[in-house]
């Protein structure tokens, strides 16, 4: 039914860079005769999962939407994607995204733009948009975005679904292509809380080939499906919802914090003083690890190989200048440039510095706090092309999620209603390290 569903619309909505149809059916058959015979009985046996590109998978194309890997055939699978497998999920395809997952639109893809399902004049968000469009689109109820610096929670709030991305170290990053790597985070997007938390279980695995990725022995996300809110303590920090953010998108939220306030929890506001300088350290960061992570592209090891070079430097120079999209080359040179002598103390130490303070100030309002309730993004989903011609503009909009990232922290994006358009208004939950439950026993009061 899913195949069905993507025959008929994916033509207009482009969530999808790979269909795997064939390998899907006859994967479905596999699961199915294991299921008949009693050895597959979790949540996961049969479900289809769409994969965001920059998921390794083995025998399987990809691309990161970009050029240089459109001819990438990964010879294993991402630990992630392997997990879902194991609990008996079959990858029907692989969904586009922002180039390297660089971006918040899923316009920057070398396959084109993934479209919003509720309005296709509009974007999807990103970079996870194909992934959050395809469940949106019914193409899939179960997908994998990475969430760098907002990428599952933004593209899930435009789209009307959940999107979780888990504490840092949570999920193996094994096998996903790498942006930023001690920001990066694979995450579950699916119709609701309950769909989520189940996948979210299945993939919060210990993992030795992520050096990064922690030991939990408190992954029984499902059994935190109670809704049971009451004394629950909720800060909703006063910088979220000052100027730049969008009238209707404010007041849908603040809808929600009375609803839960309603259910017996108390929310209050409070101050998150660091906010502004939550931008500049993040695009210096994850740009820094970006130059770095994609060194490796350079036409001998993987994907693009330029012709007509000249040279050992010409073939890197010329592969590397024809493999790369314009906004990939944008975070290549300012990360190269933070990271370059003379500039490294005064940018890149300071933003690692400034991630530091970041985290402190965040353990703090968790002694205070179970949950802070924010936006996801300041505005609904934007028309196509908009962002394109103003980067900065473009890099301001995540605003509400990269802090997350700096401090590895737990969020969720849930839809809380439309505005006038008829668009998706997501709303963000967000806890403690560790805190998966507490998000997850929050947001599921809403269903
Ligand atoms: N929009 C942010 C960026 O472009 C976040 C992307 C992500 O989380 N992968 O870096």
């Amino acid at each position: 039914a899913y195949l069905t569903q993507i025959e008929a619309v994916d033509s207009e909505i482009n969530s999808f860079v790979t269909v795997d149809r064939e390998g899907a059916l006859k994967r479905a058959e596999e699961v199915q005769r294991h299921i008949d015979q009693g050895m597959l009985t979790g949540p996961l046996a049969g479900v289809p999962v769409a994969v965001k590109d920059n998921l390794c998978t083995k025998d399987l194309l990809t691309t990161c939407a970009s050029k240089m890997l459109s001819d990438f055939i990964p010879p294993y699978t991402a630990e992630a994607v392997a997990n879902l497998e194991r609990a008996g999920a079959v990858v029907i395809g692989k969904t586009n995204m922002d180039e390297f997952a660089m971006g918040s639109t899923s316009e920057t893809s070398w396959y084109g733009p993934t479209k919003n399902p509720w309005n296709t004049e509009h974007v999807p968000g990103g970079s996870s948009g194909g992934s959050c469009a395809a469940v949106a689109a019914f193409e899939a109820p179960l997908a994998l975005g990475s969430d760098t610096g907002g990428s599952i929670r933004q593209p899930s709030a435009y789209c009307g679904v959940v999107g979780i991305k888990p504490t840092y170290g949570t999920v193996s990053r094994y096998g996903l292509i790498a942006y930023g790597s001690s920001l990066d985070q694979v995450g579950p997007i699916a119709r609701d809380v309950a769909d989520c938390a189940a996948a979210l279980q299945t993939l919060a695995s210990h993992d030795e080939k992520d050096s990064t990725c922690v030991e939990r022995k408190d992954t029984d996300f499902t059994g935190a499906l109670t809704a049971d809110i009451k004394g629950m303590r909720i800060g909703i920090p006063k910088e979220y919802f000052g100027e730049g953010l969008d009238e209707e998108v404010k007041a849908r939220i603040m809808e929600a914090a009375r609803t839960l306030a309603a259910q017996g929890a108390v929310v209050e506001e409070f101050d998150l003083a660091l906010v502004p300088y939550a931008i500049p350290a993040y695009y210096v960061i994850a740009s820094a690890e970006a130059s770095s992570n994609l060194a490796r592209f350079d036409g001998v090891k993987y994907g693009y190989r330029a012709q007509g070079y000249e040279e050992l430097h010409g073939m890197y120079k010329t592969t590397r200048a024809e493999g790369f999209g314009a906004e990939v080359k944008r975070r290549i040179m300012l990360g190269s440039f933070v990271l370059s002598s003379g500039y490294y103390d005064a940018y890149y130490l300071k933003a690692l510095r400034t991630k530091a303070l970041i985290k402190a100030e965040f353990d703090k309002v968790f002694e205070r706090y179970d949950i802070i309730l924010a936006p996801a993004a300041p505005t609904t989903a934007p028309k196509l092309g908009a962002s394109l011609s103003d980067p900065m503009k473009m890099y301001l909009s995540d605003i509400y999620t990269i802090s997350v990232n700096l401090a590895g922290l737990p969020g969720i994006s849930i839809p809380v209603g439309k505005d006038s358009r008829g668009l998706p208004v997501g709303m963000q939950l967000i806890a403690n390290c560790f805190a998966e439950k507490k998000l997850i026993r929050a947001a599921y009061s809403f269903e």
